[in-house]
């Protein structure tokens, strides 16, 4: 047989703002537009995460979704929600939060962990109409 995905969705909610550092404050306006607005604003997100591996003939299982479900609420969406993304989350210290910035470092935490399967894409959405994925 060969290998099977399995995907697991979870959700938090963060607040954070979009400004990069190393623009200008009028840059910064004109590219992240009311996102770059001084207090921040929230979003709803949610996290899928795609996991793929063999079948356990013991289990018929690639993974126990509930122990992945522990994993990654435990390691990632605890540090994440009701958080401020800016300044409350060690691993996105002096980053910009976007999504694609969230989804990398959250990739970097998670594949280490997903093992013996292994971690096959991460896919963040922001909004309803907004997702990004990243395979590592
Ligand atoms: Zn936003």
């Amino acid at each position: 047989m060969g290998e099977v995905t399995v995907t697991r969705r979870l959700t938090f909610s963060a607040a954070h703002r979009l400004h990069e550092p190393a623009l200008t404050d009028d840059e910064n306006r004109e590219l992240f537009g009311l996102c770059n607005s001084p207090y921040g604003h929230g979003h709803n997100y949610a996290l899928e995460v795609a996991v793929r591996g063999r079948v356990d003939p013991r289990t018929g299982y690639v993974v126990d979704l509930k122990q992945l479900k522990e994993i990654v609420n435990t390691h990632l969406v605890a540090h994440l929600d009701h958080r401020n993304l800016n300044f409350d989350v060690e691993f996105l210290d002096g980053i910009n939060p976007t999504t694609e910035n969230l989804v990398v470092r959250s990739w970097a935490i998670l594949e280490p962990l997903i093992q013996p399967a292994r971690l096959l894409r991460l896919r963040l959405w922001e909004t309803e109409n907004n997702y990004v994925e990243y395979e590592g």
